[in-house]
């Protein structure tokens, strides 16, 4: 089965006939690391075409975020990854579902101003580990803000992916909720949340069609941790 040149998802899932870039103010860097192999159900790429200004890069380490992102950076203080850590927006004393942390996974004090001036947001693409692996390898994420999502919903892959990060969601989700909040423009999560459900849709329609979508059995997390202890 020959797959889009696009998003390079196999034809029947592939959605990109209904994709136009958005304008957004925000940059969108997308971090994807080398082993990430979902095609079928990954949406960094997808992510990708939905934004002018963003890019993908796939790899495990990069110089500098300007390295990463192809172009100077002058402030990489204006620039926000979605962080992993621990640090719980539940945990924490705010309302809002989007949150600047500092190091040591507390609220910023001026998270106002943190926010507004955010330019570009750094999202890391795989499992829980191989996130964590580019988070470790990319000591210039030091540099920018820390942001951690509270979402209300979970995720819209439902059953059919493991939580992929703590917060639940794909990187089409995260990017939704956080270039719509920061930019206030609540049609951009509209946007990208009906290209995933499109998505979606047409991966449960292609399971009875294409073998190599039928569930299978994933190997359990606890199982291969215990087994590298
Ligand atoms: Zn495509």
């Amino acid at each position: 089965m020959p797959d889009c040149p696009r998003c390079l998802k196999p034809l029947p899932l592939c959605i990109c006939d209904s994709v136009k870039p958005i304008e957004s103010r925000l940059s969108l860097l997308i971090l994807q690391h080398p082993q990430e192999q979902d095609r079928a159900l990954g949406t960094a790429r997808l992510t990708a075409l939905h934004f002018k200004d963003a890019v993908l890069r796939i790899g495990l380490s990069w110089p500098s975020l300007s390295k990463a992102l192809g172009r100077p950076v002058h402030d990489p203080s204006r620039w926000a990854v979605l962080y992993l850590g621990s640090a719980k927006v539940a945990d924490l004393d705010t309302k809002s579902d989007i949150v600047a942390i500092n190091r040591k996974g507390e609220i910023e004090d001026n998270q106002r101003a943190i926010l507004r001036d955010i330019e570009g947001i750094v999202l890391l693409d795989g499992t829980w580990s191989q996130a964590k692996a580019l988070w470790w390898r990319n000591a210039w994420m030091l540099k920018c803000q820390r942001v951690i999502l509270g979402p209300a919903h979970p995720s819209r892959y439902g059953q059919l992916r493991r939580e992929p990060r703590r917060d639940g969601l794909s990187t089409i989700e995260a990017a939704a909720m956080l270039v719509a909040s920061l930019e206030k423009r609540p049609d951009i999560a509209e946007t990208l949340h009906a290209s995933f459900e499109r998505m979606l849709a047409k991966y449960r329609a292609a399971q009875s069609v294409l073998p190599e979508l039928a569930p299978k059995p994933r190997p359990k997390r606890d199982y291969r941790r215990r087994k590298r202890a």
